[in-house]
């Protein structure tokens, strides 16, 4: 049999693993449009912030690596048209051949691109957006070549926000522009706002309530502009506003898709189209709190999907059992995160969430070096139902063990009160008896 899966990164990669691993006779052929295949791009904060000294050391595997599986590299092979009758897909290489790959099963893994917003100015020399290794090389070689001393970030999501940390850990000058009323829209405001105060404290500026309309050249470097006439200068402009999935190829084919423009998945990530399984950031996700598709383009999520979309393209029946949004971003010292709903998200999906929020100690405060954690806990006051936590706290605080905690709980569908019957580790310089996790829990019970 031979499978084709279009993409080398985190989806495509884990498909053409799992098939090689399932099926060591089947022939993977992997396309991808850049030389970089199975590289982190989670990665490219920490490579341009000076943490990671070399680009080659984000790959996860190296090619050689790949290619002992028995898979089939195609670098720098674009896909251009899949023709589901002849059961094709037409790829131009870097010399400008094209030729035609057969297949008898189709992975389709070709991620995201970064959004760029239709802004006046926003293709001149200088604003940069950061996706992929092309793009984080290019900014380096800026960064290393003229040393931009001043920079300003667009967007304070969490690559914004990583990308603060990287540009004034090289001692550039960072002002970071959000469009909503806090940093890390995708927590709540009262859990954004220590790590906004981190990175003040830091040093950068941080203007909340902004809403870019334009970028303008000016002599020695750029200027962002904004509809009530404020300005901010900067000698680079890291436009960071969110990614689409990339389908131009898919939907040219045919393929049905639903979430913000994402290929439509079934949950064994098989698409609309024959023989054809979608996967990563360019498909839907189920979601397994709402239990429908949402568009959540993460790294951890694309590696689950691939998996069960290589497995399913060669005859597996294997499900993608769902995302619960669990994310987590370190801002210096801070860590903040996030599983499962927030108040708004469940009650717009019917339920009847409340949410609580203790700050309680990491460990016991009579051993050294106790910090505070800020907990929030959501769940549903009509059934008790677990619906969803966040945390910010130091980073030697378990912040992301402690989040994981709680995905596993929201997985298994616990209730608040089961959170708190779980039993969790301790010892004085680690935690607690009762986990902040269960602190949080109870005060959510006790306020029924
Ligand atoms: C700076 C940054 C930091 C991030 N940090 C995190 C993190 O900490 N945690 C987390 O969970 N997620 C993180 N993410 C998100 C995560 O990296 C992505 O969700 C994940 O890499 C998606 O993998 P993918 O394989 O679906 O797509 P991509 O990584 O976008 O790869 C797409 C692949 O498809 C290929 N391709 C596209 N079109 C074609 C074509 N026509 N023909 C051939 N090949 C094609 C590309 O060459 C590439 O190989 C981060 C993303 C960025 C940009």
């Amino acid at each position: 049999m031979q499978v084709v899966i279009i993409g080398g990164s985190d989806a495509g990669i884990a498909a053409a693993l799992r098939v090689r691993e399932l099926d060591p006779d089947c022939e993977v052929s992997v396309l991808l449009a850049d030389r970089f295949p199975n590289y982190s791009i989670c990665g490219l904060p920490y490579l341009l912030g000076g943490d990671v000294a070399d680009w080659r050391d984000l790959a996860h595997r190296t090619r050689e690596d790949l290619e002992a599986t028995g898979m089939q590299l195609l670098l720098e092979h674009e896909a251009v048209r899949i023709d589901t009758d002849e059961r094709a897909v037409h790829a131009r290489a870097s010399t400008g051949a094209e030729h035609a790959v057969s297949y008898d099963r189709l992975v389709i893994a070709t991620g995201a691109g970064p959004v760029r917003p239709p802004w006046p100015g926003i293709d001149s020399p200088g604003v940069h957006v950061l996706h992929t290794m092309d793009h984080a090389l290019d900014l380096q070689d800026v960064l290393d070549e003229s040393g931009a001393g001043s920079a300003v970030i667009v967007g304070a999501g969490y690559i914004g926000l990583e990308m603060a940390e990287a540009l004034l850990q090289r001692d550039i000058r960072v002002t970071v522009l959000q469009r909503g009323p806090e940093v890390l829209s995708t927590v709540d405001a009262s859990l954004g706002a220590p790590v906004r105060e981190e990175l003040v404290r830091r040093g950068a500026s941080v203007c909340t309530g902004t809403a870019v309309t334009a970028i303008e050249e000016t002599g020695g470097g750029l200027r962002v502009l904004e509809e009530d006439g404020r300005e901010w200068d900067g000698q680079l402009v890291l436009v960071c506003v969110g990614v689409q999935p990339t389908t131009d190829l898919a939907v040219a084919a045919g393929a049905k898709t639903g979430e913000r423009g994402a290929i439509k998945v079934d949950q064994q990530m098989a698409t609309s189209l024959p023989a054809t399984w979608a996967a990563g950031d360019c498909a839907e996700t189920h979601h397994r709190l709402l239990g429908r598709a949402r568009y959540l383009p993460l790294g951890t999520t694309a590696h689950k999907q691939g998996r069960v979309a290589g497995e399913n393209a060669i005859g597996g029946r294997r499900r993608f059992e769902g995302s619960l949004g669990t994310q987590v971003v370190k801002v210096f010292d801070l860590v903040v995160t996030r599983t499962g709903l927030r108040d708004q998200e469940a009650r717009e999906a019917g339920f009847h969430p409340r949410t609580v929020h203790v700050v309680c100690d990491d460990h016991k405060a009579y051993y050294p070096g106790a910090r505070h954690l800020h907990v929030a806990v959501t769940g549903d006051d009509a059934t008790g139902q677990l619906l969803g936590a966040q945390i910010v706290g130091h980073r030697s605080s378990e912040v992301a063990k402690r989040i994981d905690a709680v995905a596993a709980a929201l997985h298994a569908r616990l209730a608040v009160d089961e959170l708190n019957d779980l039993d969790l580790s301790y010892a004085p310089p680690l935690g607690s008896p009762w986990d902040p996790l269960q602190q949080a829990a109870q005060q959510w019970l006790r306020e029924t």
